[in-house]
């Protein structure tokens, strides 16, 4: 983080119409736009997003903005935590311009009555029918979309952590023809392996301890899959957590392209991603298996579902 008054804090939009001035004003002079979509509490995860956007684009805008449509539950999304000024702050150090952080009336005023929805790939892992949210990536292809028509971004960048939505964007920057390209970043982690998150806050010391065993389970299953089998691997992978006394709603393994579910390593990546509440704080993570490396993708800055399989 940089010291105080070294860098400039970011512009703060509050409103769509400040939004599309800042856009225009980048438009006239010709200024390439990197954005990056947050629910703000920021950490070194976001941050390393914004970074690589301002090292790529002349304009830096992050969006802080809870998202009330994209949550299953109303605690869930009422105990979100949130802390603009650090927010700010953060968002200076890492290079931002713009920070839009508008009210849900401005983005969801009386009558809003339309929602992007993109079908398949969503309805497995975090949009599965039977899970607590089932309409969450429809939440956020309607905010993204919004977002990107506000924004206008030349890039815009997510992290690998969520990689069902970096895909699901993906496919809708490719299905509705948005001109913006998407970048997906590697996860961000703590020292003890824990992937960087808002909702770690929540967690309560010997929670937060118990959630060590999500990023462990995954290397797990990595180890065991080389070894053995993938079926295998996965079942070694849920038995750590569960032996970790967390909760698991799943532990699957998924072709990176059509979220289909996988059986086998067969030289493809494979995604191995969780979903995991603990101390009732819900956490998700993942790795890519690649039989041919033996290697997770998120130390190696690949952890995406390839360019190729736009
Ligand atoms: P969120 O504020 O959780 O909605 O996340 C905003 C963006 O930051 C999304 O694209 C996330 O995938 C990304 N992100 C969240 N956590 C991490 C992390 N640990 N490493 C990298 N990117 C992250």
């Amino acid at each position: 983080m940089s010291t105080p008054g070294t860098a400039t804090r970011p512009k703060l939009v509050r409103t769509r119409d400040g939004m599309v001035a800042e856009r225009e004003s980048a438009r006239s002079e010709g200024l390439s736009v990197g954005f990056v979509p947050t629910m703000g509490f920021l950490h070194e995860g976001h941050l390393s997003l914004a970074r690589e956007a301002a090292r790529r684009c002349d304009r830096v805008v992050m969006s802080v903005f809870v998202n009330p449509i994209q949550f299953g539950s109303s605690s869930d999304l009422e105990s979100y935590p949130k802390d603009e000024a650090r927010d700010l702050n953060l968002a200076a150090s890492a290079g931002v311009d713009t920070v839009y952080a508008p009210d849900v009336e401005d983005v969801y005023p009386d009558g809003f009555a339309t929602r992007v929805a993109v079908s398949g790939i969503t309805e497995v892992l975090c949009g599965d029918p039977g899970s607590r949210s089932p309409a969450h990536f429809e939440g956020v292809t309607t905010v993204v979309a919004k977002l990107f028509n506000l924004v206008d971004p030349d890039l815009a960048f997510f992290g690998a952590k969520d990689a069902q939505q970096a895909a699901v964007v993906r496919r809708m920057v490719r299905d509705l023809d948005f001109r913006t390209e998407i970048v997906v970043m590697p996860t961000v982690r703590e020292k003890d392996g824990l992937a960087m998150s808002s909702r770690n806050a929540r967690l309560r010391p010997a929670d937060r301890e118990r959630a060590t065993a999500i990023h462990r389970s995954l290397q797990e299953t990595r180890e065991v899959s080389s070894e053995v089998d993938l079926s295998t691997g996965l079942d070694a992978g849920r038995a750590l957590l569960e032996a970790a006394g967390v909760d698991v709603e799943y532990f699957e393994a998924r072709d990176l392209e059509s979220f289909g579910p996988v059986e086998a390593l067969t030289g493809k990546p494979v995604l191995v991603a969780v979903a995991a509440e603990v101390g009732g704080v819900r956490l998700i993570d993942n790795i890519v298996l690649d039989e041919r490396t033996n290697e997770t993708d998120d130390q190696h800055g690949q952890s995406v579902p390839p360019e190729e399989a736009r």
